[in-house]
């Protein structure tokens, strides 16, 4: 059962061939088993599952059910879950019960899905391995030596194991499409605005954006359906109508458009990595598709500018855990300025204080104009890169992520080294693009992801494309030996 896909799942419960019941409970138990090695989750909702699945059970055989009824999914823990812990990754909110539901999530309910539970991810979604959680780093199915990625690499990692057919996660500079790469599975970050950020806890506002997980790009396209769509509770969600994005999966490819930025071929991608996403170019001409080189030549500054604007945001959006209102608070405060020192200072982990303050001094009044100015002006040059990239051409074709899968502590000593690991994922962030990532190949035993960047609101036309080459390879249906 844990290897179909949600479509595939979803037409068994549909059919009758299992329950939500028996899909529910089988699924917790491979997670009692696996988890252990693992630690994709920070919680377990076992007994909510349970209830949710019984009411999906019902549902379908009151003829009610829609497409997703029944269907077994986790959140990523940086969703608010009414009367679950939310804890983000981080000691700061280990106490904290939401007492409402993100947008995502109540949609996600409304169509039926059974939360299994909450997923493990780096602290505050800063970070790229998955290492700076505080409940502890989540292992690599591939490989348990190997990093998941990060921020969503509970979540990728969960999919992977067969945990759970499908999650969410949340993008601010690469979170989904990076950890979905370094598991070998499939990650949609939509375009900014499609997805409601309504109780998904902020990290960097004008970046953040939430998307799904899963196997295969149908799965994906199932579970977008359901989470997009605009919400008035997000002041920057967007007013437009939802495509279908299930109907579009099967469009030709002939004549489809391809540009592969030069920027992304450069000696920072392992050459091993170069070749597997060559064999997959090479799939898409005999699909039909044209290639052309392009260039993105301010996309060297991404980084860097990702390092002025994130923190920033982070470091005002971070304010609010006083120890005051709610999460953590310092044992035996001497006074109020104490309270604050203490409970920030116990509460949040290394990385997470990094952030606090390069983005408090990129704000400051001396070094504003010097560098947080400045970001913003050449974050709309990466943007204005990409809108002259898609007046030649439909689609951006590259790597999406320099390397596979690293070990554990390689980079965590050195932060640079570990930012850079987003080098080929977070232009799209500043520029609010869509993008996803799906598997190729692999090297060296571990699976290599390809990046598909798609023009604004074109999330229907890069599901197509993803699912194409699904339909003509099977690496999206490799499975980890350990987790058969
Ligand atoms: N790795 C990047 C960071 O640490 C991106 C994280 C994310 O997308 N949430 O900021």
């Amino acid at each position: 059962m844990h290897n179909k896909t949600i479509a595939e799942l979803a037409a068994g419960l549909r059919d009758k061939e299992f329950s939500s019941r028996e899909l529910t409970t089988h699924f917790l138990a491979r997670i009692g088993q696996y988890n252990p090695a693992l630690n994709c989750f920070i919680t377990v909702t076992e007994e909510l599952a349970l209830q949710q699945a019984e009411a999906a059970d019902a549902r379908i055989a009151a003829g009610k059910a829609g497409p997703l009824t029944g269907v077994p999914i986790v959140q990523k823990d940086i969703f608010c879950t009414k009367g679950v812990r939310t804890s983000c990754g981080s000691k700061m909110l280990d106490n904290f019960i939401a007492p409402y539901d993100a947008t995502v999530v109540e949609r996600l309910g409304r169509a039926g899905t059974v939360m299994l539970g909450k997923a493990n991810m780096d602290e505050f979604a800063m970070g790229s391995s998955n290492e700076t959680s505080f409940y502890g780093i989540v292992r690599n199915p591939w490989d348990t030596n190997a990093v998941p990625g990060g921020s969503s690499g509970g979540s990728a990692a969960a999919i992977a194991a067969r945990l759970t057919p499908g999650a969410t996660g949340t993008d601010t500079g690469g979170s989904i499409r990076q950890p979905a790469a370094f598991c070998g599975i499939t990650g949609l970050k939509p375009t900014y605005g499609l997805v409601s950020r309504y109780g998904m806890i902020a990290f960097a506002s004008s970046l953040d954006q939430g998307g799904p997980m899963a196997r295969s790009a149908e799965d994906c396209a199932l579970l977008l359906q359901e989470m997009a769509g605009f919400d008035e509770k997000d002041s920057t969600s967007v007013k437009r109508t939802v495509p279908d994005y299930r109907a579009g999966l099967n469009e030709r490819l002939a004549g489809l458009r391809i540009g592969l930025p030069e920027e992304f071929f450069d000696e920072a991608l392992d050459s091993e990595i170069a070749r597997t996403i060559e064999a997959a170019i090479a799939e898409y001409e005999k699909l039909g598709a044209e290639v052309k080189k392009i260039s993105l030549a301010n996309m060297r500054l991404s980084v860097p500018v990702y390092y002025v604007v994130a923190p920033a945001e982070c470091s005002s959006n971070l304010a609010r855990y006083d120890g005051v209102r709610f999460g953590y608070r310092c044992q035996n405060p001497k006074d109020v300025h104490d309270l604050f020192m203490r409970s920030r200072g116990e509460g949040f982990g290394a990385e997470v204080k990094r952030r606090i303050l390069i983005g408090t001094y990129v704000l400051s009044a001396g070094y504003y104009d010097a560098y947080y100015l400045q970001a913003q002006k050449i974050r709309r040059l990466i943007s204005e890169d990409f809108k002259q990239a898609f007046e030649q051409v439909d689609v951006i074709l590259g790597p999406t992520a320099p390397s596979v899968a690293f070990g554990f502590g390689e980079k965590t000593s050195d932060p640079i080294a570990m930012y850079l690991s987003d080098i080929y994922t977070i232009g799209v962030n500043l520029a609010g693009l869509p993008a996803m990532s799906i598997p190729v190949g692999f090297s060296s035993n571990r699976p290599v992801g390809m990046q598909l960047i798609g023009n604004y609101f074109k999330e229907a036309q890069l599901l197509n494309i993803a699912h194409r080459y699904q339909q003509v390879t099977d690496w999206h249906r490799r499975v980890p030996a350990n987790f058969m």
